[in-house]
């Protein structure tokens, strides 16, 4: 990618040579654009519904306090392709916003404020954190959520209870299987979590990696939220304490999973109803190229014209029915690169709730509107 360049005032010829591209040939129908510099290098990607009318737009801006006359500056041409539908133009945007990640697009932030996730770091020791987007894209992420304060309160407590570190990730780890490695270091813990029994301490070598790992695995089963195998382990810790008389230990073990207890329900009010963006989502295109977008749990699995099946409420509900094939089995949790199709899709119809009404799912009823819990 180029350098950036300071930008002069654009020289009315140039603006006039765009225009007249513009004028001669831009449709008013859904399309994706492309700015492209000198160099060929593509500074920024747009979609509209009506290309025409939002190119035009482009020219009625002020220099230098408008972006998309600043953008025009920088451009040497702009070039679109056509879509069936502004959906469609949608997705094809957030696809080569990825692809070329222009200079001039604010990547991955759409929505990013109203939702958070909870990312499950890589790594020797894994951490939860909250977060808006899939940042480096390394680790597991579950969600979205709505309330990032609230979240992030939950998300400490789940840490608190299983002995999670929330330490920066920069920290040096030093589990206790891997003596070799640590046995002439002075070992202090790095903060007051592990005195105070909210932290297992693989900073200072206080627990071994695989114990560190079967609560990251606990934690993991928790956020998929497809069983209670958390809550069950404790309880069935704490009856052990209890039968060994160990009863400090069956104590702590109870307000654990008390507190677990509470936090599933935090995290059920708190999770966005993605679950509820599972259907069949016909789609009337331009010039007929109708197409049925097969959608599990916010992002796009299938992608088929239509053939006729828009209005087709017992073929939708047939292919409602085959999204679990297309989707293969998969989890809870979210491959980060499907984050940003989430967003946009949640966007999307949290927007268009008339659209949500037309997607049909594999029991054959209407989705319903998006519900949220903040
Ligand atoms: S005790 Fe060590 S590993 Fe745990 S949170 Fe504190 S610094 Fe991190």
């Amino acid at each position: 990618m180029s350098k950036r360049r300071r930008l002069d005032k654009p020289d009315p010829a140039h603006l006039e040579r765009l225009r007249a591209l513009v004028s001669a040939g831009a449709e008013q129908r859904p399309a994706v654009y492309r700015m492209i510099a000198p160099d060929g290098e593509v500074i920024y990607v747009g979609k509209s519904k009506s290309l025409r009318a939002r190119l035009l737009s482009y020219f009625r801006g002020t220099w230098p306090a408008d972006k998309g006359m600043r953008i025009l500056a920088a451009a040497d041409t702009i070039e679109w392709t056509y879509v069936p539908s502004e959906f469609a133009a949608l997705r094809e945007e957030l696809h080569l916003i990825k692809k070329w990640r222009p200079r001039s697009n604010v990547v991955g932030k759409r929505d990013a404020r109203h939702y958070a996730f909870i990312r499950l770091t890589a790594g020797r020791a894994p951490r939860l954190q909250v977060v808006r987007g899939a940042g480096d894209g390394r680790g597991m992420f579950y969600g979205p959520f709505v309330g990032a304060v609230r979240l992030g309160d939950a998300v400490r407590e789940l840490a608190d209870a299983l002995g999670l570190r929330d330490c920066t990730l920069d920290r040096r780890m030093q589990f206790d299987d891997q003596r070799e490695l640590w046995q002439h270091e002075a070992r202090t813990p790095g903060c007051i979590r592990y005195e105070i029994k909210r932290c297992l301490g693989p900073c200072i070598a206080a627990c071994s990696s695989t114990a560190y790992d079967a609560r990251v695995q606990l934690a993991r089963a928790f956020l998929d939220g497809h069983d209670d195998s958390p809550l069950a382990e404790l309880r069935a810790r704490m009856l052990e304490a209890s039968d060994a008389l160990e009863f400090e230990r069956a104590a702590s073990m109870r307000d654990k999973l008390q507190r677990l207890e509470g936090l599933r329900e935090s995290f059920a009010r708190l999770r966005f109803a993605v679950e509820t963006l599972t259907f069949a989502y016909p789609v009337a295109g331009h010039f007929g190229d109708d197409r049925i977008y097969l959608v599990r749990r916010g992002r796009v699995v299938g992608d088929l014209p239509a053939e006729g099946r828009l209005d087709d409420l017992e073929a939708l509900t047939a292919l409602a029915g085959t999204i679990e094939e297309h989707a293969g089995a998969r989890g809870t949790a979210i491959p980060p690169h499907e984050i940003d199709e989430l967003l946009l899709l949640s966007s999307w119809f949290r927007a268009h709730p008339g659209e949500l009404a037309r997607a049909v799912r594999a029991d054959g009823s209407r989705a319903e509107a998006l519900a949220e819990s903040a």
